[in-house]
């Protein structure tokens, strides 16, 4: 039994907990660990190293303000220096020390009488702390699809977020599953390699160009003699996403320009018309996360490229069997085909106040204050938890605020000495009132299905806003919204009013 109590625990050492780590550390909070189930660091960039994955925000911006990074070798960098990139943020913080790798947590109970979090891993161990940043990411775990005779196929399966290297493509007849994020940057890559590529398609998303280019050596050199010069270039992009808003958040005469310049894009790039209706979405650009590449549509065009939008019926020992009818003979498949996203919480047992559990609270949909606080469970903060997606801005951006944020709470607890900072149940079914009721205007409910939603249609993940207007709110820690208790007193210490 670990007796030890840190002041914090960090779990997850993707860019968001590196993050945590960084601010926490300059912030004067030195006593953390951060615990990782892998055994490096990266997350998402550890992970998913697919042929052709790369950001798809500009690296400028896809990166944290406060740790530039002047040799971004691409406008998208690819996955592989991503991670670069994250390693070296730990090297430079000197963080490798406090991170424990091979730890899973797997449940998280909060004693309310000593003001202190055990998280107990798959191993049985168990670390005590009196605040808990939970940075287990928005995407932590892949998901195979729920295909009828997934498991009788007998041929190579390989999973995007888990890419077999050592699989030689070369002659091979090749199915790729899904038409995402992902499959968008895959397929491309894929049709250089292997004999013949079939693409299963269920619904075509809105595709715009990504224009990378290599970063010229000339602004590498700029960037690192003058940082103003980066970040500059950073508020540009920052503002430039921005305005985007106005046309993926809300449904606006611009969303209209978008669906124009996505059919534009396919005119330009696809010459034959039954191919061009076969990719052009039926939904409000917007609703689904936007796709971003400018090699896409050209692959799908090669001669060894095919895509099938009849629906899959079942996989059989020898392939994909479509509705159609047909048997598609296959040596390997490739599943983009996504996530598991928990709408409904951490896929791990949470239990606060009063042994109230998360899973229950959240069994209709998560609710958070400020995506980052929720009643119940105090001293816990939610990295990209409930309402704090993003649909036309780099996720990092919200991520910063929520660090900051975190941080506030954090050395507000640590400072006044108090067992617990619980928000106030009202204050977060208030704001979570108007969350919602702004989100009735947005494009993600314009009637599409994504992921963004659960089964019932009720949209715990996205952030009805501007970057900037989250920024705002997280800017703002205020004490008053919170229920806070001194560490010695049995009842509220300081009492917060309406
Ligand atoms: C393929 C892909 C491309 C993307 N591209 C973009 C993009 O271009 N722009 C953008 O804004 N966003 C993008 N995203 C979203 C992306 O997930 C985030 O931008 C970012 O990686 C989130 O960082 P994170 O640290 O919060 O989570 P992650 O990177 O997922 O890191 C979480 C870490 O927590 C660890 N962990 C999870 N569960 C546990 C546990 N129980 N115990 C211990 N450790 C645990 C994981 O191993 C991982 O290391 C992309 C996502 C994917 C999957």
């Amino acid at each position: 039994m670990a007796d030890r109590v840190y002041d914090t625990l960090i779990v997850g050492a993707g860019f968001t907990g590196i993050g945590t780590a960084i601010k926490l550390t300059q912030a004067g909070v030195d006593d953390f660990v951060i615990l990782e189930r892998e055994d490096r660091v990266g997350g998402t960039w550890r992970d998913n190293t697919y042929p052709g994955a790369a950001c798809d925000v500009p690296s400028l911006l896809y990166s944290f303000s406060f740790v530039k990074n002047p040799n971004w070798s691409r406008a998208y960098s690819p996955a592989g220096e991503i991670c670069d990139h994250i390693e070296a943020m730990v090297d430079t913080f000197d963080l490798r020390r406090r991170i424990q790798f091979g730890v899973e947590v797997n449940k998280l109970d909060f004693d309310e009488q000593e003001g202190v979090w055990t998280l107990t891993t798959t191993a049985h161990k168990r670390f005590r702390a009196r605040t808990v940043v939970l940075s287990s990411g928005p995407l932590p775990d892949h998901k195979w699809p729920d295909i009828r005779g997934l498991d009788t196929y007998e041929g190579h399966k390989i999973h995007s977020a888990h890419w077999d290297h050592d699989y030689d493509f070369a002659g091979k007849r090749v199915a790729v599953i899904g038409t995402g994020a992902s499959a968008v940057q895959i397929i491309p890559e894929l049709v250089k390699r292997a004999d013949f590529v079939k693409v299963f398609q269920r619904t075509p998303g809105w595709v715009l160009p990504r224009l990378d280019v290599s970063m010229p050596a000339a602004a590498q050199e700029l960037f690192a003699k003058v940082p103003a010069t980066q970040e500059l270039a950073r508020q540009v992009l920052y503002w430039g996403h921005e305005v985007t808003a106005t046309a993926m958040v809300w449904d606006t005469p611009l969303t209209s320009l978008v669906a124009r310049l996505g059919k534009a894009h396919i005119r330009s790039q696809v010459s034959d018309p039954w191919l061009r209706r076969q990719l052009t979405p039926d939904f409000t650009p917007g609703c689904k996360r936007m796709l971003i590449s400018s090699d896409y549509y050209p692959a799908l065009q090669r001669d060894n490229c095919k895509l099938i939008d009849w629906p899959i019926a079942t996989m059989s020992p020898a392939g994909i069997r479509t509705s159609d009818g047909v048997e598609h003979h296959l040596d390997a498949v490739v599943f983009a085909t996504g996530y598991d996203v928990h709408l409904t919480g951490p896929p791990y047992p949470i239990t606060g106040l009063g042994g109230r559990t998360l899973n229950a609270d959240w069994a209709d949909g998560a609710q958070a204050y400020k995506s980052i606080n929720a009643s119940g469970y105090p001293n816990l903060f939610f990295m990209t938890g409930p309402n704090s997606g993003p649909g036309h801005n780099s996720l990092l951006v919200y991520v910063e605020g929520q660090i900051q944020y975190a941080v506030s709470g954090i050395t507000t607890i640590l400072r006044d000495n108090l067992r617990y900072l619980d928000v106030r149940a009202d204050v977060q079914r208030r704001y979570n009132r108007r969350i919602q009721k702004r989100l009735t205007k947005t494009t993600w409910m314009s009637g599409c299905s994504s992921w963004y939603l659960t089964k019932d249609g009720f949209n715990a993940s996205m952030y009805p806003g501007f970057a900037t207007q989250y920024l705002r709110q997280m800017r703002d820690f205020r004490f008053g919204d919170y229920q806070a208790v001194a560490r010695e007193a049995a009842a509220p210490a300081v009492s917060s009013t309406a």
